[in-house]
């Protein structure tokens, strides 16, 4: 199969790095069975970095193969549960090891800061790992008291082989929150990076190997997603699908699982997060998270607070200091230390913002700073506030998916929650005040998945993460993950009740 080999000399990291970048399939890469390629774009500049083995509906076939076999023999329940997390500790530090490597990676693929990646992406996805490894050898039924001539109790087994489909936006973290879980309930897995980003995936592909993963356990299949994607969540013994990526897709994967073997879903959707700021916030708490929040990530975050509704009290005031506060990012090299976004993923999502810059435009929206791409090359877009628009606005109603803030005035409380609420979505929501019982009670109003106050953007791999409404189904991260990738199975023992 094709090879990646690139020689990184950036301030952040320097090094020469080359693996092979076929399909991983039974602990092999291999190539297509079209022998098909797939090339992976540099988005600072839009040149090719490299290609990576193109997968088609027939090695998915073989994934799932490789994968039902590992699971009948050397997972599931023939590896207990010590010993997964034995293996999942040793990718951990594996990881650890080859940490700024998966970074430089991240970065060259993605176009997100080095720093970021670093110190977000890998340490993030190395803590997720390291987290559902504690709970390998945890996962455990329930006894139930019933009669006492009986003993009932529930076992939490593995489901057998699990599809996962991730997107671009975070490639390693999204593989990372989808492999902790899923290996630590002792499930075999079958996995398709976004075909934007497959560079990390594959990496990671290697070090499930080096660590020791008997062959079939982790099957990571590159491909786009009306073929690959669309094999998987279709599959007839695939007994699992877990997504993340667009609202649209996530609607395809779920009549895809409906209509095939009705799997288990669970999606993690877009969203259009609001982010409130009332008039006793501390106002300069409140501009550099509400900037962190829309723009981290080149906004390339489900969880964005792309919408920031402002109190009138401090409206005038926010508004000039978050403008100043945006001038103040410095857009460009990925690599560069000082450096806080770099390109969007790909041209497309680049073409994408710049319309949805446009619509605001023309719909008669005030372009405050940006509204325009950063420099002549690659897919650099300047970070951008909106204000004076209207609810009806698709800048206000739908994802963007970029660094695009819209920013509304607002009088009272109940004005704001009912127009935080209003969206299809509901992944995320924030709320800024120095008030307690107004912080909690407005939390508690919003109508999503996580309320964050007084920060934006928090995660730990301790708390779970997901969406209200059509932001998705399900939960991330946490305890609760543990459920998307059990089947709790009813045991009765008859102790001596006759007929
Ligand atoms: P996308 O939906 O276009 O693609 C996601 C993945 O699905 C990719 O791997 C893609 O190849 C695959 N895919 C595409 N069509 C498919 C099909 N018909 N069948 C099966 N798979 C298919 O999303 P994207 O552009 O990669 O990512 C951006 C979106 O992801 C945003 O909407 C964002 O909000 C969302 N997202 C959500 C979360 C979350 O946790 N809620 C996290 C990150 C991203």
């Amino acid at each position: 199969p094709s090879a990646f080999t690139h020689e990184f000399n950036t301030p952040a990291f320097k090094g020469k790095v080359s693996f092979s970048t076929g399909l991983f399939i039974n602990g092999q890469f291999l190539d297509g069975s079209d022998k098909t390629t797939i090339d992976v774009i540099n988005p600072t500049n839009g040149k090719v970095i490299t290609s990576v083995s193109e997968g088609t509906p027939k090695d998915v076939d073989l994934a799932v193969d490789a994968a039902h076999a590992a699971f009948d023999t050397t997972w599931g329940l023939h590896a207990p549960g010590a010993q997964r997390s034995i293996l999942m500790s040793k990718l951990v530090a594996i990881m650890e090891k080859n940490a700024d490597e998966l970074a430089a990676l991240e970065a060259l693929d993605n176009g997100k800061t080095f720093n970021w990646a670093r110190n977000v992406d890998v340490a993030g996805s190395i803590d997720c790992i390291r987290y559902y490894a504690g709970w390998a050898d945890k996962v455990t039924g329930q006894v139930q008291e019933t009669t006492e001539d009986k003993l009932t109790y529930t076992r939490h087994e593995p489901i057998g082989v699990v599809g996962q489909i991730i997107p671009w936006n975070f490639p390693l973290l999204m593989m990372a929150w989808k492999l902790g879980p899923a290996l630590a309930c002792g499930n075999t897995i079958v996995l398709k990076p976004s075909e934007f980003t497959p560079l990390t995936a594959i990496r990671m592909c290697h070090l499930i190997n080096e660590a020791g993963f008997p062959p079939g356990v982790v099957n990571v299949i590159s491909g786009y997603g009306n073929s690959v994607g669309n094999a998987i969540s279709s599959h007839m013994r695939v007994e699992k699908v877990a997504f993340t990526g667009s609202t649209l897709v996530g609607r395809k994967i779920m009549e895809a699982a409906a209509k095939s073997n009705l799997k288990n879903v669970t999606l993690e959707l877009g969203g259009k997060s609001p982010n409130i700021i009332f008039d006793d916030a501390d106002i300069e708490q409140a501009v550099n998270w509400a900037a962190f929040g829309i723009f981290w990530n080149h906004g390339q975050t489900c969880c964005a607070g792309s919408r920031i509704y402002v109190q009138e009290g401090i409206y005038d005031e926010f508004l000039k200091r978050f403008t100043e506060k945006t001038r103040s990012l410095k857009v460009g090299d990925p690599f560069a230390p000082d450096t806080f976004q770099g390109p969007q993923v790909s041209e497309i999502q680049f073409n994408r913002i710049m319309s949805y810059i446009e619509s605001g435009k023309a719909a008669g929206a005030k372009v405050e700073i940006g509204g325009e791409r950063h420099g002549s090359e690659g897919y650099f877009i300047k970070p951008t506030i909106f204000t004076n628009v209207d609810p009806s606005m698709k800048i206000v109603q739908e994802e963007i998916f970029g660094p695009v803030g819209v920013v509304i005035k607002f009088k009272d409380e109940e004005d704001v929650i009912k127009q935080a609420n209003d969206t299809v979505y509901g992944l995320a929501a924030a709320v800024f005040t120095q008030n307690l019982n107004r912080a909690i009670n407005t939390a508690h109003k919003l109508k999503a998945g996580t309320a964050w106050i007084n920060c934006v953007n928090s995660l730990h791999s301790n708390v779970p993460f997901g969406g209200f409404k059509q932001s998705g189904i399900g939960r991330e991260l946490g305890e609760y993950a543990l459920a998307n990738y059990t089947a709790v199975k009813s045991v009765h023992v008859n102790l001596g009740h006759r007929m």
